[in-house]
């Protein structure tokens, strides 16, 4: 949790979208702000349309701040905090990203993802949001959930991933002995 007391707002919790909620000194949900491709988006409370608001490693005070000034503008009316962890376990985890353009080039990369995820022992906590974005997913060496960039796990040049997946998984060596598709590889 980021606090900014002075603002009059504080950054919340982030929902299985990486969405963070801007709630109000009074703990009033009034919008989220997400990353999407290197910008920073805000998600007004109660709307459905998302807009660009700031980019790079400030953009997500300049979403937060627009979002509080639209409420102080009064044209956004405050909501209860929505919980961030609703999802259940067993919960059908979506195809795409809400962000995502549903149409099929884009259902294929996913269903490609996710392959190559399961392949190497992840599992997706949440809908393909490109290659680019960051992916909650779950290790299933060991159960570490966090997230992660497809881009990165995928591989390179027909490579494997890193068999370093996070910290405090378990031995490198280890993880290429349980993973086959390690073991298919010439280069690992
Ligand atoms: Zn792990």
């Amino acid at each position: 949790m980021i606090q900014n007391d002075s603002s009059g707002y504080r950054i919340g919790e982030a929902d299985r979208d990486c969405r963070w909620a801007v709630l109000t000194s009074d703990g009033e949900q009034i919008g989220r702000i997400f990353r999407w491709h290197g910008a920073w988006f805000a998600l007004p409370a109660g709307a459905t349309d998302a807009t660009r608001q700031g980019d790079g490693g400030d953009g997500s005070e300049s979403a937060a701040r627009y979002l509080f000034a639209e409420y102080q503008a009064g044209r956004i009316t405050p909501q209860p905090e929505t919980p961030s962890q609703p999802q259940a376990r067993d919960d059908a985890v979506p195809l795409l990203h809400p962000g995502m353009r549903d149409n099929d080039r884009t259902r294929s990369a996913a269903r490609t993802a996710v392959a190559g995820l399961d392949a190497y022992r992840w599992a997706p906590l949440a809908g393909y949001p490109g290659s680019d974005n960051p992916w909650p997913v779950r290790c299933q060496l060991c159960g570490w959930e966090g997230n992660r960039y497809w881009s990165h796990l995928r591989g390179r040049n027909g490579n494997p991933p890193s068999p370093y997946r996070h910290p405090g998984c378990i031995d490198a060596d280890k993880v290429r002995a349980v993973i086959p598709a390690y073991t298919r590889s010439p280069q690992n």
